[in-house]
């Protein structure tokens, strides 16, 4: 069986009734990049520069952008969304970090850290947005709380774009930018921040953290850790009806969106892109193609009454089990 994913797995991720759902590769390397391609994603939905930056935290703008520009001209035309740093947490440049924090998951991370270190941020931005030259480009922020931080992000953004362009470089038009929804506030008010920009992308491996206030490194919470909760469940679905209302795309790129027991209970949350770890495309874009949205859908409907992670699970894997 798992010879005919592997056939098929440049084929399009359209279900039974010819709903297309992005299925796309979670990178974190240049050197990955012949493997997405190899893989069948259909894009880069989530690029972690988290990674580049702690080999060489003292590149500079060029080396930046070479190294981007890299990253989009291997996968061009497939669009590439860079998440911009999330350091902080568990990804620590030790450098920056002026004292240790009591709790660094609630602490200086994330979109918090590059707006407080705008010189940073904007060496990365401006590498970003001469590298969308070779291809198409997303930026997305991570750890948004509010719609204030994702109109300052957008705001430093715009700067960079002024001066790249007060400086003869061209920009390319059409440049996506999108904020993860990855924290409970910004769930919660996921049409504000919605309203200002072109995608949304859900980072479970924090929401689900913070929903649940159940750190996701710590073995001894791990059995509280459920994709599946139903607090869990209904954020996801309001920031998808979030974006729907607001006319924008939805994808999830954490590592919920890998699980292939949950892809019925996804696309029937109306997920339309789900971006996986490279060794899972093949297997979700089968998936994929052996459901159908409305059995999704109804799915979604029915467990709204269960009240139980584990029988959610068990309803989604039925769905799955009956058709692949
Ligand atoms: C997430 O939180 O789901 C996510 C994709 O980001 P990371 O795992 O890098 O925090
Ligand atoms: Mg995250």
């Amino acid at each position: 069986r798992e010879d005919v994913f592997q056939l098929e797995r440049h084929n399009p991720s359209l279900t039974l009734c010819g709903t297309a759902i992005c299925v796309g590769a979670n990178a974190e390397f240049i050197e990955e990049m012949k493997i997405v391609q190899d893989s069948g994603a259909e894009e880069v939905g989530l690029f972690r520069t988290e990674f580049l930056h702690l080999e060489n935290p003292d590149a500079t703008e060029d080396e930046l952008a070479t190294a981007y520009s890299r990253v989009v001209e291997s996968q061009s035309p497939k669009r590439v969304v860079f998440r911009t740093l999330d350091l902080g947490g568990d990804k620590v440049d030790e450098r920056l970090a002026l004292e240790p924090e009591p709790n660094p998951f609630l602490g200086w991370r994330g979109i918090r850290l590059s707006l407080g270190r705008l010189d940073l941020f904007k060496r990365q931005l401006r590498a970003l947005l001469r590298a969308a030259a070779f291809g198409r480009v997303g930026i997305m922020f991570p750890m948004v709380s509010s719609v204030q931080e994702v109109l300052e992000a957008k705001a430093v953004l715009k700067t960079c774009e002024d001066e790249l362009k007060a400086e003869g470089i061209d920009i390319p038009e059409g440049i996506e930018v999108g904020a993860m929804i990855e924290i409970p506030s910004a769930a919660l008010s996921a049409d504000l921040i919605a309203a200002e920009v072109d995608f949304l992308s859900l980072g479970t491996n924090d929401l689900i953290q913070y929903t649940i206030a159940v750190d996701r490194l710590n073995d001894r919470v791990a059995k509280l850790y459920q994709p599946t909760h139903p607090a869990v469940l209904r954020l996801i679905g309001m920031s998808v009806q979030a974006a729907r209302s607001a006319g924008i795309r939805v994808g999830m790129c954490g590592e919920m969106a890998s699980d292939l027991t949950l892809t019925p209970l996804m696309i029937g949350l109306g997920l339309n892109e789900l971006s996986v770890a490279t060794t899972q495309i093949a297997r979700v874009k089968h998936a994929v193609r052996r459901l159908s949205v409305a059995d999704c859908e109804a799915l979604a409907q029915s467990v709204q009454k269960s009240t139980c992670p584990a029988e959610i699970r068990k309803l989604s894997r039925a769905v799955a089990d009956r058709c692949y």
